[in-house]
């Protein structure tokens, strides 16, 4: 059977970009290739960028509120296909169902929260900052904006941005990871629906070629990037090179610490969550599970006996716990790790290597694994995993843990179980990440807070969504006057 290919959505209408280059789209739980997507080129990224200049003004002067009611039936008609979105994000990405359902409803809190936007968007005044002199500070929309994002989340990492920018009266590219690019294209399907003016919303698909053709095209105003370090510092460079606004979020090596005072039966479902949802493959996932003092015994035997029972499958299947990796590039990577780690002298007390799935034989899958006595310094510690893969660091006290997370480099998350006020306002304090979660296992800010890290996860300083981010998507012109 022909396989679909995804096209692109430019002014208002599909079109196939003409591009030769084509790549192929997975079923990661079954090993077959589902759909095609061709590489955009510089040709399909400047067809968009015209497009979305050419509507520029228009929906500039369009006012705020009306601009809000396009967001408002989008987010309607989003609700009406809800479960179709969640069953499309599982199958090209793999993870479990109901992650993808809490994707999907993420997604729709960013536009509702941007509908606030009659509020979220208001400038300042003050009378008589001279003698009969007023001053006001407007906010206004700047011209073209384009999100660059990654593979783990394909359905709500591009809504952390657009509707902001929408709302306050930009024009939209958003070009998904050609890992997944059905999800953002069954969305798309929506956004058609919806009746946007011509080339307000626009979609290309493609790889590098694509990316450095947004980075380099005059028209673009600025970039909202989410994908790995790397690729984070490439794009904050070269916007800093051809004078774009940029905000780049990058990988992360998140610790998770364990208090002999914390309530390990409570805690235990959202360890497990924290380090295996996903597969490992969130921004916000555990990576080193850190006990403190003599919890250690108690919590690794408890912790592996959790990760052992977890049903490993199809994430279709409500009955499974984790799904497959992506890829099967990344599943060898993460295996790549696990051989790194016991060449490093890491005691592998979980193997995930050999794990088969039953009626699933070419799935990308891997089991729960455990790394006990992970030294600091080891790469199992210090590079981003994003796998299946826990490492154990064992730590004498809350300072030594605080320590182990100030020298990571990496700075997006960082969680404490505890029952101690004292232990937990010190972790907050002292810690360098900027998402924090203090009995919870991951610590992913919902739409009205910002989302981001600091170090080597986050280059730029207005993050994903909050309140800031009507700042990103706005310059601030200030008018003083006197009328004699
Ligand atoms: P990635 O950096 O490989 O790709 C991200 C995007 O950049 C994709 O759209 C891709 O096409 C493009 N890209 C990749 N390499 C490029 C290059 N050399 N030149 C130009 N463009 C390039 O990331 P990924 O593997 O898709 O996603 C996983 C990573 O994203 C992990 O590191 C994860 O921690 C990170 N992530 C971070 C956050 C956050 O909030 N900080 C959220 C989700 C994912």
């Amino acid at each position: 059977m022909a396989r679909p290919l995804m096209k692109n959505y430019i002014n208002g209408e599909w079109v196939e970009s003409n591009s030769t280059t084509l790549g192929d789209v997975w079923n990661p739980a079954k090993g077959e290739k589902i759909a095609q997507v061709a590489y955009g080129t510089k040709e399909d990224v400047d067809k968009a960028v015209r497009a979305a200049q050419q509507a520029f003004w228009e929906w500039r002067t369009t006012p705020p509120l009306t601009r809000a009611r396009y967001l408002f039936r989008l987010k309607e008609a989003f609700e009406e296909n809800f479960e179709p979105i969640a069953r499309t994000l599982t199958t090209e990405q793999g993870k479990c169902i109901d992650e993808a359902r809490g994707e999907v409803r993420r997604m729709i809190e960013n536009i509702e929260h941007a509908t606030g936007v009659t509020t979220l968007m208001c400038g300042y005044a003050l009378e008589d900052i001279a003698k009969d002199i007023d001053c006001t500070g407007h906010r206004q929309p700047v011209g073209v904006f384009a999100a660059i994002v990654p593979y783990n989340f394909p359905g709500m990492v591009p809504w952390w941005f657009l509707p902001y920018a929408l709302v306050t009266g930009n024009t939209f590219i958003v070009k998904p990871s050609e890992q997944v690019p059905m999800t953002q294209t069954h969305i798309f399907e929506i956004v058609d629906q919806i009746g946007f003016p011509e080339g307000v919303i626009n979609m290309v698909h493609g790889s590098k070629e694509v990316v450095n053709a947004l980075l380099d095209h005059p028209g673009i105003a600025g970039i909202s990037f989410v994908g790995s370090t790397p690729t984070a510092k490439y794009i904050y460079r070269r916007c800093g090179e051809t004078g774009k606004r940029v905000q780049a979020l990058g990988g992360a090596k998140n610790i998770v610490a364990v208090m002999p005072d914390a309530n390990l039966a409570a805690s235990m479902p959202s360890l497990i969550s924290s380090f295996y949802g996903c597969s490992g493959q969130r921004c916000l996932s555990g990576a080193i599970l850190a006990p403190v003092g003599d919890v250690a015994d108690e919590l690794i035997e408890k912790f592996t006996a959790a990760a052992k029972a977890m049903k490993v499958g199809d994430g279709l299947n409500e009955q499974t716990a984790m799904g497959p990796v992506a890829t099967e590039a990344h599943r060898k990577r993460v295996l790549g790790y696990i051989e790194k780690g016991i060449a490093e002298d890491a005691k592998l007390i979980l193997d995930g290597r050999n794990y088969r799935v039953k009626d699933y034989p070419n799935g990308f899958f891997l089991g729960p694994t455990i790394f006990d006595h992970v030294k600091p310094d080891m790469a199992i510690a210090r590079e981003e995993i994003f796998g299946p893969v826990v490492g154990i660091v064992r730590c004498k006290t809350l300072n030594d843990a605080i320590e182990l997370i100030n020298t990571r480099g990496f700075a997006n998350a960082a969680c404490l179980y505890t029952g101690s006020g004292a232990a937990a306002r010190e972790f907050k304090y002292r810690v360098k990440p900027s998402m924090i979660g203090i009995n919870i296992g991951i610590a992913a800010p919902m739409s009205f807070f910002p989302f981001g890290g600091a170090g080597q996860s986050m280059f730029g300083d207005i993050k994903g969504h909050g309140q800031e981010i009507f700042h990103f998507f706005t310059d601030t012109k200030v008018v003083i006057q006197r009328w004699l």
